[in-house]
């Protein structure tokens, strides 16, 4: 997509604190970090939000999962614990319209989310 930030960050064109890549998805710090470790993971392709999950594109979201639980043990925070957010929709919070996971951890997160 011609004027996505995520998209262009995937291709090099935005720089980023590349944490982690494969043929299926892009991982990076955010760049307004909410918690000591605050790190992005995105589908390579552009998916716009889960709304536009269907079957064809679905598995993306298996090697998401693998790839938070093998980033968040590389980055020591599996042990204590850390919370996977996505933002869906204008009142979810999405920000960004390429579908992404934050993974935060680090310190000890509240809960409920304002
Ligand atoms: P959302 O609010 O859509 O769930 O989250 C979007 C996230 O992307 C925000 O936490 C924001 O800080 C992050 N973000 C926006 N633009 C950039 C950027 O250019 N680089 C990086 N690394 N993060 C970004
Ligand atoms: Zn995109």
């Amino acid at each position: 997509m011609g004027d996505c930030i995520f998209c262009k960050i995937i291709k090099g064109d935005i720089p980023s604190k590349k944490i982690y890549e494969d043929e299926f998805v892009y991982a990076f710090y955010d760049i307004n970090p909410e918690a000591p470790t605050h790190f992005l993971v995105i589908p390579k392709e552009h998916i716009e939000s889960v709304n536009m999950l269907n079957e064809k594109n679905i598995n993306v979201i298996s090697h998401i999962f693998k790839t938070i639980k093998k980033l968040a043990k590389e980055l020591g925070i599996s042990e204590k614990g850390y919370r996977i957010v996505n933002n869906c929709g204008e009142d979810g919070g999405q920000t960004v319209n390429h579908m992404h996971f934050h993974v935060l951890g680090g310190r000890n997160l509240k809960w409920p989310p304002g």
